[in-house]
């Protein structure tokens, strides 16, 4: 203990003199933002704006993990896409007949629609009947957007706009712009400092494969059933061993088990590097030289079949706002489907893309890929085609509907703890800075038991609106691509209605916790905005699922509760790590210590799990604890306290301490928005007075249980 103790001292010295430095720079910076007391962080998404620029910014630029780029070849004929008395338009007939079909919005968003190029028409005819339109829109100040950045994105968005009556800034503009498109990032643009970007700090970075699987599994570590719809991940290199020694016992405790499993790239997208394999020793852990950076996954062996193909999910959200959390869906999504009838992995078919990976992407290569100038046939359908077929066979489509509503709220649940690091680290608050929202793309799979299960989710989902074409040998051209327009410049000008400055003035989050804890979700026809009010428009085709669904998710937000007290604790230097003078001041003023956990041990369990977390995400360049160690650091401190209960209880019982004395201390702060309704009264324990660390803090695994054994059951 004293050898390490000292080693520990020496290390904590080192990262002293580091935490000092990063303060005198800040000081340079502004002084008045540095205090010896943690600042008293409100995180502000939406603040006031004024001019300054800020300089202290010194984080580097996002990395893309464009899904975005869709590369495609294809031998179909201009004709297959040429506008025409279409099945789709046949199909809305059907359905508008159909009384069993409601869901709500999207049969008032496709009704009407007898173009293949839907929104595109329907508005025009739409606005341009209405001769009081302009007189509104001339009376408002026209919304400027900055598109100059737009990338791939930039045929919708310029659709989007016109349909608006906006103003487009191709080339960026020298006076700020209301709303700034970005194709890749936030930091696309650099020294923004006024108006709304469409990316967030960080999101690129949260949604690649590995962190996804992070934010996933610590909430599934408190809420296990909640979160089931995940599959079952581990992350590669560090946790082979555990995944070969896991399967191991997994299949000799029983022999029918026959688990497959899908091996992704840490950032790759687009299907590239996929690989499925049924044994451990398959894994392709090491590419030359260098360790492969993945994850490892259960395959879902029995996916939902239509037309005995296997299809996903890919559906638009939108976030609007962190704080206060703001979450919209798009009514339409898309289905993309493999090119190969489907059949249960075997060795034979493991390697069988068109068979396994619904990728876009990859399909449009296979001869049997269909562009449709139809909606609801061909290899990429709108989503709500594909569930009217499901309504006709008799499936309860709400509840797959309300069931991918509560998916999709609890991934942005997940995510938003550290998201809120990164936002605070790039916008610090009291400081100039745009507010940012973004369009997501998650992408789900259906079970055969009509279970949706979560792929990932795309800070950057395509947005293209044409595919290429080989128009003859070897020459290729973009053609319109009916389906990819019908549905993004939907969710494209909808997220501009909803970002309009006018707009976000008047809003008022009137549907702040509707519903009971034991409500149902409510798949319902209409907008929760009002609708086409400035310009006609159709109907807003995003449904605003947060707040409204407050009540029934709340509870879920135990994690970002912990990233209060992180970025208490972190004040507003822009870092993203908490040195160890600050863990310690965490320590004492939520008067974690007392004789049984002297700060000795405080400074080992910061160093400990510190150097454990360093190791694990190399590429970092800030020393100091991240989010993710601090949670298992809260975590530890929680099963320490109160041993007996289950860890969920452990960890609310230890916020509210923490909670109550920070409360206590600072008479300025608001009452917290999320707090639980259990006793807080603690169950101090005697606890050991080291920790026999590392592996004492290493974080618990749960008992494996795959949902490949339940697929089996459907
Ligand atoms: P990428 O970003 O490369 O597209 P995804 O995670 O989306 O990676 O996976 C690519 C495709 O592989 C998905 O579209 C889906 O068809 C299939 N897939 C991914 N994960 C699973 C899984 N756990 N079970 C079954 N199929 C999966």
């Amino acid at each position: 203990m004293s050898d390490h103790y000292e080693r520990v001292k020496i290390e904590l010295q080192q990262m002293k003199e580091v935490e000092r430095d990063a303060a005198a720079d800040v000081e340079q910076l502004s002084p008045a933002s540095v205090s010896s007391v943690p600042a008293d962080v409100s995180f502000t998404a939406r603040r006031d704006l004024s001019r300054s620029s800020i300089n202290g910014r010194s984080r580097s630029k996002s990395r893309s993990k464009a899904d975005g780029y869709e590369r495609q070849v294809n031998g179909k004929q201009l004709s297959d896409l040429t506008p025409q008395k279409s099945d789709y338009s046949q199909g809305q007939s059907r359905v508008s007949n159909e009384p069993n079909l409601h869901i709500k919005g999207t049969a008032r968003l496709l009704k009407g629609k007898t173009a293949t190029n839907g929104h595109v028409e329907s508005c025009q005819r739409q606005t341009d009947g209405k001769e009081d339109v302009s007189k509104v829109a001339k009376k408002r100040r026209t919304v400027t957007v900055d598109t100059s950045k737009a990338k791939t994105s930039l045929e919708a968005l310029k659709m989007s706009i016109r349909q608006l009556k906006w103003k487009e800034f191709p080339m960026g503009r020298r006076t700020a712009c209301d709303i700034y498109w970005h194709g890749v990032s936030f930091h696309d643009n650099e020294n923004i400092v006024s108006g709304q970007v469409n990316k967030f700090p960080g999101m690129i970075e949260m949604l690649r494969k590995i962190n996804l699987s992070r934010a996933v599994r610590t909430v599934q570590e408190l809420f296990p059933e909640e979160y089931n719809f995940y599959p079952r991940s581990w992350i590669l290199p560090e946790e082979s061993q555990l995944f070969s020694t896991q399967i191991r016992l997994l299949k000799d405790n029983d022999a029918t088990l026959k688990p497959t499993f899908i091996v992704k790239p840490d950032s790759g997208s687009q299907g590239d590097g996929i690989y499925l394999i049924r044994d451990p020793a398959d894994l392709r852990v090491i590419s030359g030289s260098q360790i492969k950076q993945a994850v490892v996954q259960e395959y879902i062996q029995k996916p939902l079949l239509i037309d005995k193909l296997k299809f996903d999910i890919r559906l638009y959200v939108l976030v609007r706002s962190l704080e206060p959390l703001e979450i919209y869906i798009a009514k339409e999504g898309l289905s993309r489907f493999c090119t190969e009838p489907y059949q249960e992995p075997s060795q034979k078919n493991l390697s069988h893309v068109f068979m396994h990976l619904t990728n876009y992407s990859l399909n449009v290569h296979s001869g049997n890929f269909v562009h449709s100038d139809s909606c609801s046939t061909g290899s990429k359908r709108t989503f709500s085609s594909v569930l009217y077929r499901l309504a006709s066979k008799g499936v309860d489509i709400k509840k797959v509907w309300s069931d991918i509503i509560a998916l999709v709220i609890k991934t942005v649940i997940a995510l938003v703890p550290e998201l809120k690091v990164y936002y605070q680290a790039d916008i610090p608050p009291g400081k100039p800075g745009p507010t940012c929202f973004q369009i997501l793309g998650f992408d789900i799979l259906l079970m055969k038991n009509l279970k949706p299960v979560l792929l990932e989710v795309n800070a950057n989902p395509s947005m293209r609106i044409e595919h290429e074409q080989e128009v003859s040998p070897g020459v290729f051209e973009y053609v319109p691509s009916p389906v990819d327009e019908e549905v993004k410049v939907g969710v494209i000008r909808d997220t501009l209605r909803l970002m309009d400055p006018a707009q976000r003035k008047q809003h008022v989050t009137s549907n702040t916790g509707g519903g009971s804890p034991e409500e149902a979700i409510v798949v319902e026809t209409g907008s929760d905005e009002k609708e086409g009010s400035a310009d006609s428009l159709p109907s807003l085709c995003l449904k605003q699922v947060f707040p409204k669904y407050t009540k029934q998710f709340n509870y879920l937000r135990v994690v970002e509760r912990i990233a209060a007290i992180f970025l208490r604790f972190l004040g507003v230097k822009g870092t993203m790590r908490l040195g160890p003078t600050s863990f310690r001041t965490f320590i004492r003023n939520c008067k974690l210590s007392n004789s049984s956990f002297s700060m000795a041990s405080v400074d080992i369990l910061y160093i400990d799990i510190t150097r454990r977390w360093a190791g694990m995400l190399p590429d970092s360049r800030e020393a100091g604890m991240c989010l993710q160690a601090f949670i298992e650091a809260f975590f530890y401190l929680a099963a320490r306290r109160s041993k007996a209960l289950p860890l969920r209880e452990q960890v609310v019982l230890l916020l509210e301490v923490c909670e109550g004395a920070l409360e206590g201390q600072s008479h300025s702060e608001k009452p917290r928005p999320h707090r639980s309704h259990t006793n807080p009264a603690s169950s101090q324990s005697s606890a050991p007075t080291t920790f026999s660390s590392p592996a004492l803090t290493r974080r618990r695994q749960r008992p494996l249980q795959l949902s490949a054994k339940a697929n089996t059951e459907n």
